[in-house]
């Protein structure tokens, strides 16, 4: 019923010529449209140049982040208005690596996703709890209070159109993944707060991704629970044959 969205998480790696090379090559692989969003979230260096690469096929493109204003003196960022332009189609939130390394705070994700829609980019909205947090069984609470700080206030109509991307911080980039039980548990948590905040219909039509340390090997059984969408991924978006067959489960 939701259609599954699988995105490649690029952070900084790839030089423009890689990545050129590996949308062109991903392009011309069999992936059915109608049945699989593929996404591919790159530096801001190379959007430009990859949205045209990706024009008329299955690939959309995805800015890692943003800032919430349209214009103004913001020495080295990008406008959610200059991404529009651009054409590109989604824009990574929150981010738990710019959370903790860029001070991105539950305040400044709520501004982006605001500007994300007023400019036609669908966000890509990156909550998750600590080790720490796990532990001391915060995990459900941390994670509906990120969300519903990010989408208060918003139209029904945009939530049900927000991603929603489930990333531990101790399963990114560690190898350690979240067992598929435990992952659609908090994404059903999740469900139930946009349920609570947003009625059912709303509910039931947002996307909730899983990420941290997905790969070929463990995506069917992610996916194969109710409540998971798709996956956000860095690692194993890097690789075309990986990522292709990531696709291929989705
Ligand atoms: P990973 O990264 O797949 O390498 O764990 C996921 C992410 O940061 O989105």
């Amino acid at each position: 019923m939701r259609k599954p969205i699988i995105a490649g998480n690029w952070k900084m790696y790839k030089t423009l010529s890689e990545a050129k090379d590996f949308a062109l090559e991903l392009k011309e692989k069999q992936v059915d449209s109608s049945k699989v969003d593929a996404v591919i979230c790159a530096p801001a260096l190379f959007l430009d140049q990859l949205v045209h690469v990706a024009k008329d096929s299955f690939i959309s493109i995805a800015a890692q982040t943003m800032h919430e204003e349209k214009e103004g003196a913001f020495t080295g960022e990008v406008s959610a208005h200059q991404l529009q332009d651009l054409g590109v189609n989604y824009v990574v939130i929150g981010h738990s690596e710019r959370r903790q390394y860029f001070n991105e705070t539950d305040e400044s994700v709520h501004k982006k996703v605001q500007a994300a829609f007023e400019n036609k980019l669908t966000p890509i909205i990156c909550v998750g709890e600590t080790l720490e947090e796990r532990e001391q069984n915060e995990t459900v609470n941390i994670v509906s209070a990120q969300v519903m700080a990010a989408l208060e206030g918003l139209s029904e109509e945009n939530v049900e159109n927000a991603i929603i991307a489930y990333e531990p911080i101790w399963a990114i980039g560690t190898g350690k993944t979240a067992t598929a039980d435990d992952a659609n548990d908090v994404c059903q948590a999740i469900r139930e707060t946009i349920l609570d905040g947003f009625g059912e219909e709303v509910a039931n039509s947002v996307r909730i991704q899983y990420g941290g340390s997905v790969k070929p090997e463990n995506i069917e059984e992610l996916l194969s629970n109710e409540h998971i969408d798709g996956a956000l991924v860095g690692g194993a978006s890097l690789q075309v044959d990986s990522f292709f067959k990531l696709l291929e489960a989705g």
